[in-house]
């Protein structure tokens, strides 16, 4: 399908951004790596007026650390996330979702900010940095706002952000050395396709594994809106993962996303598969070595 012509203008700083976003009075849009906006352009998506690209913003483009925290910047690729040390080193299971995004060539305009504004409930950044409780830092003319990630969504593909909020960084605390993490997800295809069902766990045990100290779940798909799986969560606290546990658990799982979502036609498949999912991340967060 053929794109209506629009304007398409590349800001170099986060105030000339805002300025052109506040301008717009709300009809122009960001572009960061194109890789969800054009497809859905190309589908038939409302094209507007102004395409504003972030991608030369240097600002939005680094992955810094200060004190206890780490900061991204909102147009930093997943090819970038995943060949940081800081994020191997203080929040692995971010890297390793990123690592397993589409392909290379999409991993390599794909940016993390992109993942979280699209909103899909298959995003496979989100997962993680909600169990990282990561906070998103928004500006625009109006001025700046920190928000706990979980706040930014509304619904599937739709957020909290005004038409001219830009998503400037994602904040999360580091990890420390002996915290454990996975993710897994179950994809349709092979290495093109988005994720159907994604987990992501982080998970503090006592020495030798035998007592579940900490743990922070949150599964992709399974609920309107990315949330973490708090039933599950203060159910494993304080007892010794063995099959039994985890299988009850991942009961704990599919519970909440059978109250949270209802029953649907997919709910039959959806059930038995979330509930095999949780538990391989759980055995392979157990596994890994600290
Ligand atoms: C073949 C293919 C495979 C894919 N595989 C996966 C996969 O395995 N896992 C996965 O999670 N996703 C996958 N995706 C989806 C997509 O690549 C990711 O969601 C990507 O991270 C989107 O980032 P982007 O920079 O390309 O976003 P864009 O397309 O540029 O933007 C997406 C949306 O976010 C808005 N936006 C972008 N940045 C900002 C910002 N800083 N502030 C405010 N608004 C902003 C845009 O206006 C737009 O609405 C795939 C896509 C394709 C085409």
């Amino acid at each position: 399908m053929m794109i209506p012509p629009f304007d398409y203008k590349i800001p170099n700083t986060i105030e000339e951004a805002c300025d052109l976003l506040w301008q717009a009075g709300g009809k122009a849009k960001v572009i960061a790596g194109g890789t969800d906006l054009v497809i859905g352009l190309r589908q038939g998506d409302h094209v507007p007026p102004l395409l504003i690209d972030i991608t030369r913003i240097e600002e939005l483009r680094k992955i810094e650390e200060m004190n206890e925290s780490v900061f991204i910047g909102a147009a930093t690729t997943h090819s970038e996330i995943v060949s940081s040390s800081l994020v191997k080193k203080y929040g692995r299971v971010l890297s390793d979702a990123a690592s397993e995004i589409g392909s290379p060539q999409i991993r390599n305009v794909g940016t993390i900010g992109g993942n979280i504004v699209n909103a899909s409930p298959a995003a496979d950044t989100i997962p993680p940095l909600m169990v990282l409780n990561a906070m998103g830092k928004v500006v625009s003319k109006e001025g700046e706002r920190q928000v706990p990630l979980s706040q930014l969504f509304r619904g599937p593909y739709k957020t909290t952000l005004k038409p001219h909020e830009l998503l400037i960084q994602i904040i999360f605390a580091k990890l420390s050395p002996e915290v454990r993490s996975s993710f897994v997800r179950l994809a349709r295809r092979g290495a093109m396709a988005i994720a159907r069902m994604n987990v992501a766990i982080v998970l503090q045990t006592e020495k030798r594994k035998h007592r579940i100290e900490e743990i922070c779940i949150s599964v992709g798909s399974v609920t309107p809106t990315p949330q973490r799986m708090s039933e599950a969560e203060a159910f494993l606290r304080g007892k010794s993962p063995d099959e039994e546990v985890l299988q009850k658990a991942s009961l704990k799982i599919s519970g909440t996303m059978i109250r949270e979502s209802g029953i649907r036609p997919t709910t039959s498949y959806k059930k038995p598969v979330i509930e095999a999912l949780f538990v391989r991340a759980m055995r392979k967060a157990l596994e890994e070595s600290t």
